[in-house]
């Protein structure tokens, strides 16, 4: 309505005769495509006669008619959101005694948002990892069992399979949440060009395609992405098309530029144990009490009465305080997860320091504790629930580590010890020797 109200008509009902040709020839010089990328990926499976569902078409379905016959035992195959959507809604369904996620890599790697994954287990979905569904017949799931390999170029684990072990789940209906793609034959048959490994071409300054004038942004031109990645193309087009008609667009300020998130983060912080009165008369008295909790949190330092959550500055992150939490001074009281805003357990779940083997080992949260200080500095560590060690020098550089990776995880736990290590070692105990 916002956008009617502005002057724009909506021709609705289009899709299926869509043609840039024909657009142009009816006087629209210049042609914004948003798509969008609503073909499911084709889930490669020796189906036999069982039911495989697409999952967007499924939860459309759910929410329409609000059920759906999918028997007693569902897969969902998939890690990303709509898998956590898809899983959700089948335990909803009438009939449904059991939910399994399966995924090919582990739950590390997979891209759904914790809070999704989280809900959908506490729910009751059952997860299952480095499992890659093959076939499907007789209300027989039968899985490649996968194991992790090197890292890609971007730090994810590659998967590859392990000879001769399947693993077999009795499934009753398979949903397919692998991902969506962009109608490619459609943009095809209107003349846009796609390189040699298959992406679109387009001007990466302006969004434009390989025909003239016409523009492309949001899913179908990058994927899976979000609605402010997807206004941003559409507000680069537009700028674009003014410029070429001579009209100089009226842009809004770049916001960034002027805002200094290390200046607010101080002055935030200064805000902090500052009791400023209730004044209805001062607004600007008001709004200087908001302590921002969406830019700077630390609610779980703040609410713990034993002070065992610390927030420390560690560079490389984009939140540039991390919460380090305490294992000796924790009375697992659950404060902090009754208080943060993510429905997260910090005490649980925040990289954790331990003063002694003891207490490493009787945790399963991720952390270290400092062995022995002769010389170099030992910390026994656990990641991703893998024990190891790794060996530091007085400046932090690392001398010798049971980890081969090199993942975003581990690097970001890396930075994490060496930060604690090199500028707040009062946190580790003093008498490893
Ligand atoms: S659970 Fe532990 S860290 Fe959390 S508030 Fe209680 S004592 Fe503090
Ligand atoms: S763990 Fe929760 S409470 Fe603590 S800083 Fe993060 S979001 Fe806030």
């Amino acid at each position: 309505e916002f956008v009617r109200r502005h002057g724009v008509r909506f021709q609705l009902g289009v899709a299926e005769h869509f043609s840039i040709a024909a657009l142009k020839q009816q006087g629209f010089k210049y042609i914004f495509l948003g798509i969008g990328a609503g073909r499911a990926r084709h889930l490669k499976l020796d189906q036999g006669e069982d039911r495989v569902l697409d999952a967007l078409n499924f939860l459309q379905n759910f929410r329409q008619n609000g059920d759906y016959k999918l028997g007693k035992n569902v897969a969902v195959i998939g890690g990303g959101n709509s898998a956590m959507d898809a899983a959700r809604a089948a335990l909803r369904c009438e009939g449904v005694e059991s939910v399994h996620i399966v995924y090919r890599r582990t739950r590390t790697y997979m891209p759904a948002d914790k809070e999704e994954f989280d809900a959908a287990i506490s729910e009751g979905v059952r997860f299952h990892e480095l499992l890659l569904p093959v076939a499907f017949s007789g209300g027989r799931l039968t899985c490649q069992r996968m194991a992790l390999g090197e890292p890609d170029s971007d730090g994810r684990r590659k998967v590859h399979p392990v000879e001769g072990a399947f693993q077999t789940l009795t499934i009753d209906t398979v949903i397919s949440a692998i991902g969506e793609q962009v109608e490619r034959e459609v943009l095809e048959k209107n003349g846009l060009r796609f390189d040699h490994q298959g992406r679109l071409v387009v001007d990466p300054a302006t969004g434009e395609t390989s025909v003239e004038n016409v523009f492309i942004g949001g899913d179908a031109l990058r994927g899976p992405s979000t609605v402010v990645e997807s206004i941003a193309d559409g507000k680069r087009a537009a700028e674009v098309i003014m410029r070429r008609e001579q009209i100089e667009p009226d842009v809004l300020p770049d916001f960034r530029q002027k805002f200094d998130s290390q200046q607010r983060l101080i002055e935030l912080r200064g805000r902090k144990g500052n009791i400023v009165p209730f004044n209805a008369q001062d607004h600007h008295q008001e709004a200087a009490r908001c302590l921002a909790c969406n830019f700077v949190c630390d609610k779980c330092v703040e609410v713990c009465p034993n002070r065992a959550n610390v927030a420390i500055a560690v560079p490389g992150f984009h939140d540039s305080y991390q919460i380090i939490h305490m294992d000796a001074l924790c009375n697992e009281c659950g404060n902090c997860e009754t208080f943060c805003p993510y429905s997260g357990a910090p005490y649980k779940e925040k990289i954790t320091v331990f003063w002694t083997e003891a207490d490493f080992l009787d945790s399963t949260n991720d952390g270290f504790y400092l062995m022995s200080r002769n010389g170099s500095f030992d910390f026994r560590t656990r990641l991703n629930g893998t024990i190891g060690t790794i060996q530091l020098d007085k400046d932090g550089k690392v001398l010798k580590s049971t980890y081969k990776e090199n993942s975003p995880e581990f690097n970001a736990f890396l930075q994490i010890l060496k930060t604690v290590h090199g500028q707040h070692s009062y946190l580790l105990p003093e008498s490893s020797s």
